[in-house]
């Protein structure tokens, strides 16, 4: 090892742009290695930062010029490295696609406590242990506690033998000291769970590959391109297109077993982990090594845990939620990421980065396969497989022959009960009730609102306003009897009558899953009758201990928003009941089509899955809209020709490009005036580089989240390279910092308001 001192490159976990040189005197330098933490002057204060690049004083660059005094770090803690060099270039490409500063993209990498102290532990030494009568002899003067765990902290091993007879111990080769990082029991009380699902244990299903399920034709071809590719290695994308029900998860784990094989590691993401522990078990049922569990829901210690059993490789096998795309796997040889289309996978603050996008990303980086699964595919996703960039994999039929549910539509304009308060039971749906629970059975009833809406909807024939340069439904501002579009900046008059039929009967806001509830209780006083919503489950526990219930029949009617549909298994479903099937398809969000189509494909997908007949009802205002029309007969590719139409036209994604930037502000005025001043000057900066456009800037449709006022500013690119470059020219011609007003870029934004 060398003497003399070398140069590091050292990034810090803050909202930094830049990474900073060091010295690491000769002592220290043979520490510096790529990944480490460091304890380093920054301005005034010491900082732990991370080692991101090393060079030796033979380097050319070594003495380079630089515009600052290239201070010593203060010390290299003796801890293993953090990441390697690849998940560094990984997060720097993050950072700068998704325009944060690299330190905020760092933090993602780092375990809970990363920047805590860590303490010093002892081992034995591999070989010490076999016992040999020379060896009993040497260890003899060593506590048996040391012993028999093989590790035990320092300053405990020094009080009981002394630091010299440590040392001596050290030289002879007996044991090797190596620092680990603990979570402080106070960091660990604010962990949200106190019962997380890590706890799960193997239920059923075999280690053996050769007891496992027989595949069904598809399957067998599915599995059979995978593993090819798998055993060819190098980056290869899958969307796994399988309706639901079709058995994606059997191709998933023989996926997986192929890639154990070939001596790789496995992560899989999957969204809302903590409501769907079924989705774990069913790894841990056929591997033995078992999983690592990743997700929100952990305390900072099980994370920490979590994280080193996989920086470790102590487990092959993550199953994560969106965060687990920057778990250090260093030699992945599989990405999957289940239900691709997720919205979830999508993360809002912070960083808001879209892992889903970024498996691909970090396939490619790695050198690993990528297998995106769905029976509703993102747009995004099969029009890459559509342009050749990713192989299509079909798995047409259901699994073991399962039905398909018969779906009916119901006209909610016939029902004279529409407006009074049993809301959306319609006859025909009581009907449908009454016979599922006299057959003993369970019905799921879904009503896709959210606890806000915005939109105006005629009563009696279901007219709604929408913006005749975005196509997205017009936001209705009660205070100026206004409708207004959100992303132009479209405003109208709200007239009193419906422009279509002259009805005074406009809007019904306050009808919602607690209304619905209260009125199924009065009619079926002896069924056991639940909801399931952000007000009925506070936390992930409620919500798991009311999916549990109604798996075990606890429950009869179950009614509910999104949360219900979320891939949830029930096999005693046969009445599935959507009360207004096009509420979510006037959300005021481009995509408004899309989730729409997938989330009733997805809650009719619940129904059935036990070969009962069962039934599945859209009831709707608008009996011909080609989305609840293609969604009754799950027509998923008729439903994308359809959609794609009205993208390309607009260029929306996926046949453009989207940037947005969010402001938002303590003051309403401050807030305007930066909105207006980012558009005029976006408008002249976007004219030379061409294909772009700019919406805005238009007030957020929820409009003062948290007590502060929001605008917004839509960039649309033909081309994603011109919208990059206005960002960047916004954003160096110091636009983006606005005094009182905070400004966040949203690329590739999901979340429209
Ligand atoms: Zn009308
Ligand atoms: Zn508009």
């Amino acid at each position: 090892m060398s003497d003399a001192a070398v140069l590091i490159d050292v990034a810090f976990p803050l909202p930094l742009k830049n990474t900073f040189k060091y010295k690491a005197p000769g002592d220290m330098s043979g520490s510096a290695v790529f990944g480490k933490r460091v304890i380093a002057p920054l301005g005034k204060k010491l900082l732990t930062g991370f080692i991101v690049g090393v060079s030796q004083p033979t380097d050319p660059n070594f003495a380079s010029t630089c515009n600052y005094e290239i201070k010593e770090v203060v010390s290299i803690p003796e801890d293993p490295p953090f990441f390697t060099e690849q998940l560094w270039r990984f997060i720097s490409w993050a950072a700068d696609y998704y325009f944060v500063p690299v330190g905020t993209a760092l933090k993602s990498l780092l375990p809970p406590g990363a920047t805590k102290k860590s303490k010093r532990w002892v081992f034995l030494a591999q070989n010490v242990g076999s016992d040999t009568c020379e060896q009993r002899q040497e260890t003899d003067s060593l506590p048996s506690v040391l012993l028999k765990k093989g590790r035990m902290l320092e300053k405990d091993l020094i009080s009981r033998i002394g630091e010299s007879a440590l040392k001596d111990c050290i030289k002879r080769g007996l044991l090797t000291t190596q620092d680990y990082l603990e979570i402080p029991r106070t960091m660990d009380q604010r962990g949200r769970s106190k019962k997380p699902i890590r706890t799960l244990s193997k239920q059923n299903g075999s280690y053996d590959p050769a007891l496992w399920p027989e595949l069904t034709p598809c399957q067998v071809a599915a599995t059979n391109t995978i593993s090819a590719a798998i055993e060819s290695g190098g980056f290869q994308p899958f969307l796994l297109y399988g309706v639901t029900g079709s058995g994606k998860t059997e191709v998933y784990i023989r996926a997986i077993a192929k890639t154990l094989e070939k001596d790789k590691d496995v992560l899989v993401l999957v969204p809302e982990i903590a409501l769907t522990p079924q989705t774990v078990r069913v790894f841990l049922d056929r591997f033995e090594g078992g999983v690592a569990l990743f997700h929100s829901g952990l305390t900072p210690a099980q994370r920490l845990q979590e994280w080193r059993r996989i920086k470790e490789r102590q487990v092959r096998i993550a199953v994560a939620a969106r965060s687990g795309i920057f778990l250090p796997i260093d030699s992945l040889g599989l990405i999957i990421v289940d239900e691709e289309h997720d919205p979830s996978y999508k993360q809002e603050d912070g960083f808001p980065y879209n892992a889903r996008d970024l498996a691909l990303v970090r396939g490619m980086l790695d050198a690993a396969c990528v297998i995106l699964g769905s029976a509703t595919p993102s747009f995004e996703t099969f029009e890459n497989a559509r342009r050749g960039k990713i192989t299509r994999i079909d798995l047409p039929e259901r699994y073991h022959a399962g039905q398909m549910p018969r779906v009916e539509i119901v006209d909610l304009k016939d029902s004279k009960r529409i407006g009074d308060r049993k809301g959306f039971l319609t006859p025909l749906l009581l009907s449908h009730i009454q016979e599922t629970l006299d057959r003993r059975e369970q019905a799921l009833l879904f009503l896709n609102r959210r606890g806000f809406d915005t939109f105006v909807q005629c009563k009696s024939c279901g007219f709604i306003f929408r913006c005749p340069n975005c196509d997205i439904s017009l936001t209705h501002h009660k205070s100026k009897q206004q409708l207004r579009c959100h992303l132009c900046g479209y405003s109208q008059f709200a007239p009193p009558l419906c422009p279509k039929c002259a009805s005074a009967a406009m809007s019904f806001h306050g009808i919602g899953t607690q209304k619905v509830e209260e009125e199924l209780k009065k009619l079926f006083p002896t069924s056991r009758i639940e909801r399931l919503d952000r007000d009925a489950a506070h936390n992930q526990e409620d919500l798991v201990a009311i999916l549990e219930r109604f798996r075990n029949h606890e429950i009869d009617i179950l009614t509910g928003t999104q949360m219900i549909v979320k891939g949830h298994d029930f096999a005693r479903i046969s009445l599935v009941g959507v009360l207004y099937g096009d509420a979510s398809l006037h959300f005021p969000d481009f995509r408004a089509a899309e989730r729409t189509f997938q989330v009733l494909t997805q809650v009719s997908g619940r129904a059935g899955r036990d070969r009962r007949l069962s039934s599945v009802l859209f009831q709707t205002f608008d009996t011909e809209h080609p989305v609840i029309r293609y969604a009754a007969r799950q027509a998923y590719e008729e439903f994308f020709e359809y959609e794609c139409e009205v993208r390309r036209e607009l260029a929306y994604p996926p046949f453009g490009h989207l940037i947005l930037i969010r402001l938002e502000g303590n003051s309403e005025t401050k807030v305007e005036q930066a909105a207006i001043r980012l558009g005029s000057v976006g408008r002249m900066l976007k004219a030379p580089l061409g294909g772009l456009t700019i919406l805005g800037p238009a007030p957020s449709p929820r409009k003062k989240a948290g007590g502060k006022y929001r605008w917004q500013v839509l960039l649309k690119g033909t081309t994603r390279e011109n919208l990059r470059r206005l960002v960047q020219q916004l954003r160096d011609a110091g636009h983006l910092n606005q005094p009182g007003v905070k400004v966040t870029i949203d690329v590739d934004p999901i979340e429209m308001m």
